[in-house]
């Protein structure tokens, strides 16, 4: 039987899934942390409930050689390994699909790097040591960012000077590509929508949260940019300020650019807000204890998501169906009550019941008969990320 493997590399960690052609759920998942360093761990978790955690004291390559040598015990062999699909952060407008690695798709990824410069290098690291370890071993590349290539450039162009885009490639990139597009995917198969005639809004909430208009199938419009720090509010990250706040807070705190930056991407959003924690779980209690920090935080997150929700509209002639995923998405009932009774003016009427088991027994559904569509679906990047792999070694085309 053929096995997927797919790999999401980071500097000091890796997370890896193994899938077979069956099914959707993973064989084996683990994450390998702190590695470059003594300290260095991996944990692992089988699909029959067994885990367990191994020292590995060294790097990467370790990690790897460690889960080969693994996976008999689960009755497994990387004998039967027969594609390695790598997330990808960064494609930026090379990549509009995945694709099989090369060297010279290889010395693309490496080129997207200065738009991703913490992630793509890691990606990298982990695909050469892949081809280093099994020269053999077919590579498939997802990328975060392929999924919104379909932006027009209406959509993707920023009101600056036109040859920041033309020389520098200064653009809305969007990200969460993935997860966006599997559960577009997934919303239009559950729905019976026609795949050439529909219209559709994700919000994935997790940490981090992007929203996005599809239409068809396509990305349209996206709220993260150039960075995964536009658009909606997130556990610790701002989402959308005013331009000239960076000028102000450095000619009235004297704070530098880095500092500047840093407060936004690591104390802003619901942490920063609260003053409580960027995890929305513990907000919600905290907000039913009475914690005016948490009750402020939570109001300008649904407050904003419903904003960019109405924008995103703009590139849509209707709303077939608003759908939730993400940690928040999929399992606060408050926070897409809150959420859809602002957005009213779309035709959303909350079934509370249904709502407060996730649409568990209406097919993921959330709202009343009658009522715009609101529903719930349970991301999947590994599993998308799986999907593509096996269909490119397949020689099958993948879509966009
Ligand atoms: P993710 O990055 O997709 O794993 O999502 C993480 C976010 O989901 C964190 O803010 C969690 O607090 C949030 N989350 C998970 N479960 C719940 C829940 N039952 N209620 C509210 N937020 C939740």
């Amino acid at each position: 039987m053929q096995h997927v493997l797919v790999f999401n590399s980071g500097s000091s960690s890796f997370k890896f899934s193994l899938f077979s052609t069956e099914s959707e759920a993973p064989l084996l998942t683990g994450i390998a942390e702190k590695l470059g360093t003594s300290e260095a761990f991996m944990s692992l978790k089988a699909v029959d409930g067994r885990k367990e955690q191994l020292d590995i004291h060294r790097d990467h390559e370790a990690a790897i050689q460690t889960l080969v040598e693994k996976l008999p015990a689960y009755d497994l062999s990387f004998d039967d390994v027969a594609v390695v699909g790598h997330r990808v952060v960064h494609g930026g407008e090379t990549f509009s699909a995945s694709v099989k690695i090369d060297d010279k798709v290889l010395a693309d990824i490496r080129s997207c790097s200065a738009l991703a410069p913490l992630h793509n290098p890691a990606n990298v690291l982990g695909i050469e040591l892949v081809k280093e370890l099994y020269p053999e071993l077919p590579q498939v590349a997802v990328f975060d960012t392929a999924f919104h290539q379909t932006l027009p450039s209406k959509a993707f162009l920023y009101p600056i000077p036109y040859k920041l885009y033309k020389e520098q490639g200064i653009r809305r990139y969007g990200f969460h590509g993935t997860s966006h597009r599997y559960v577009a995917e997934t919303a239009i198969e559950q729905l019976k929508l026609s795949e050439d005639d529909s219209q559709i809004l994700v919000a994935h909430l997790g940490n981090g949260c992007s929203a996005t208009a599809v239409v068809n199938g396509k990305s349209v419009d996206t709220t993260m940019g150039l960075t995964p720090l536009e658009g909606l509010v997130m556990g610790t990250r701002s989402g959308d300020v005013d331009p000239s706040l960076h000028q102000y807070l450095q000619d009235t705190l004297g704070w530098s650019l880095s500092r500047i930056t840093d407060v936004l991407n690591r104390e802003s959003g619901l942490l920063g807000l609260s003053e409580v924690s960027n995890d929305m779980r513990t907000l919600v209690a905290a907000a039913e204890s009475g914690s005016e920090g948490a009750i402020i935080a939570i109001d300008v997150f649904c407050f904003r998501l419903a904003r960019h929700l109405a924008a995103l509209t703009a590139s849509l002639s209707r709303v077939d169906a608003l759908i939730f995923t993400g940690g928040i998405g999929e399992n606060s009932p408050g926070i897409r009550a809150r959420v859809l009774e602002q957005l009213v003016i779309f035709g959303f009427r909350v079934d509370v019941s249904s709502n407060d088991i996730h649409g568990r027994e209406a097919g993921g559904v959330i709202t009343e008969a009658g009522s715009t569509v609101a529903m719930v679906i349970q991301t999947n990047e590994e599993a998308m990320i799986a999907r593509d792999a096996l269909s490119l070694l397949n020689g099958k085309e993948v879509a966009q």
